[in-house]
């Protein structure tokens, strides 16, 4: 006999047996911004988050995982689709999920600003915004 053959019970066919559940090792957050974020950083999703939880990075924006509440109301505006669920990230961005995280430790991350006022310092020299798009031109 197999030996993990009295696992599945008698009588009990194979194909009814139970699904594995597959654990996966990265926290436990909530959104997460992803690759498509950088050199983008548009702030569409900074205006209609209902607990202004976005915080500028220097290469993204980032979501506090410990203010997120999951209302799931800033996904639909990002125009590069950067943001997901923790448990939709795609595989080859997993990474993100603990760079979300590990952001926050040090605590020095200033609130984003709005997009209104990320667009007008765009065109101005020594802003944040306008530093950041010559450091990021696609
Ligand atoms: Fe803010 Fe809601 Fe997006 Fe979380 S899911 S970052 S609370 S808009």
């Amino acid at each position: 006999m197999c030996p993990g053959a009295d696992l599945l019970g008698a009588g009990v066919p194979r194909d009814e047996s139970p699904t594995p559940t597959i654990v996966r090792s990265y926290p436990t957050v909530a959104y997460v911004i992803t690759e498509p974020c950088i050199g983008t950083k548009d702030h569409a999703c900074v205006d209609v988050c209902p607990v202004e939880c976005f915080y500028e990075g220097p290469d993204q924006l980032f979501i506090n995982p410990d203010e997120c509440i999951d209302c799931d109301a800033c996904r639909p505006e990002c125009p590069v689709d950067a943001i997901f669920p923790d448990t939709d990230v795609p595989s080859e961005w997993e990474k993100y999920i603990q760079k979300a995280v590990d952001v926050f430790k040090k605590g020095d991350l200033k609130v984003a600003i709005t997009r209104e006022k990320w667009e007008k310092e765009k065109g101005v020299a020594g802003t944040a915004a306008n530093s950041y798009y010559q450091n990021y031109k696609k």
